[in-house]
């Protein structure tokens, strides 16, 4: 077994990035980071990205509004931010506060400046293989994982569990793309589906996005599967100073041993995201210069 060191992987691709900014006519390309209220997890993932902006050369504009900001005010800020010549990227970061309607939100953004991928049109162009658009910024990481470690999908069988916008629904349409690193066959699962360990069992390649701690046990891994966990659950642990640890969607003591590779939780996924976030921002400069850069 083989572990897929997401940090390294990630840091290789933070490093090509910042020697790509040095060379970037005009301004440092701007990041604006938009987080609602104080939830934890969202303030902790907010400062990775807005350390990742500043390794790479990146200038992030931090923006906080209060947890009872309204739909309007937020719309309104997001409006700013869209119109405001100096602003490349946005995001803004999710869970949001359940009185507002996140996918309106996402739709808000400017489809020029949406680097994380979740705008309606951006979803579209990966649907029509146009790269001209933003891909979603988990689902772009695992591909990178995948290609960095040396595992090739083409023609074989991808199983993604889990249907959401962030994560199961891109991975599925990147892994399927007519492309070399693509080409995959691709099932996608989801709490519905019957029989999914039969299903789960079938996979060359498995992608588990459920948010359930430890839900894939050995007895859903075909041995020598390559095992991708993007899950991230807070389990309840004494021994921390938080209280808690970090787990994926994976059983990782029992699944690991039979797997040719898989991400660990903490240290696979995780920094993918935040790499990719870079890159599309670094993407969105270019396509916003006067003369587009390629
Ligand atoms: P989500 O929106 O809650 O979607 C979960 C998906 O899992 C849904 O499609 C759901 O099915 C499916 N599901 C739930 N229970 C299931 C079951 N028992 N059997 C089969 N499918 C089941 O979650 P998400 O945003 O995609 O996130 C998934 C996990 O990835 C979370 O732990 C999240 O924290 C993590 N995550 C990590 C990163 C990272 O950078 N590492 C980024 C994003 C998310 P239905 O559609 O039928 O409800």
């Amino acid at each position: 077994m083989e572990l897929i060191d997401g940090n390294k992987i990630a840091a290789d691709i933070i490093a090509e990035l910042k020697a790509q900014v040095a060379l970037l006519p005009g301004r440092p390309p701007c990041l604006a980071l938009v987080r609602v209220g104080e939830d934890p997890a969202s303030v902790s993932y907010v400062k990775k990205k807005e350390k990742a902006s500043a390794d790479i050369g990146i200038t992030s504009r931090l923006l906080f509004p209060p947890v009872t900001i309204s739909q309007d005010e937020l719309f309104a800020l997001i409006d700013g931010l869209n119109a405001d010549s100096e602003v490349d990227g946005i995001l803004v970061q999710s869970p949001l506060p359940k009185h507002l309607n996140e996918v309106a939100v996402f739709r808000r953004i400017a489809a020029h400046k949406d680097v994380d991928g979740f705008h309606t049109l951006n979803l579209g162009k990966l649907a029509q293989e146009d790269e001209t658009g933003f891909v979603a910024c988990t689902p772009a990481g695992i591909m990178q994982l995948l290609q960095r470690s040396g595992v090739s999908i083409s023609g074989r069988h991808v199983v993604v569990l889990g249907r959401s916008l962030i994560v199961g629904k891109p991975t599925a349409l990147l892994a399927l793309q007519r492309k070399a690193w693509a080409n995959a066959t691709v099932t996608v699962c989801h709490s519905q589906t019957a029989n999914l360990p039969a299903l789960t069992r079938q996979a060359d390649v498995l992608i588990a996005a459920i948010g359930k701690a430890g839900f894939v046990t050995a007895d859903m891994v075909k041995p020598g599967a390559v095992v991708i966990d993007v899950g991230v659950n807070r389990v309840a642990d004494s021994t921390k100073k938080t209280g808690y640890r970090l787990t994926g969607d994976v059983h990782f003591p029992t699944v690991a041993p039979l797997c040719s590779k898989i991400t660990p939780v903490p240290g696979g996924v995780g920094p993918m995201t935040v790499a990719m976030l870079m890159q599309n921002t670094v993407k969105a400069r270019r396509q916003n210069l006067p003369f587009p850069q390629p």
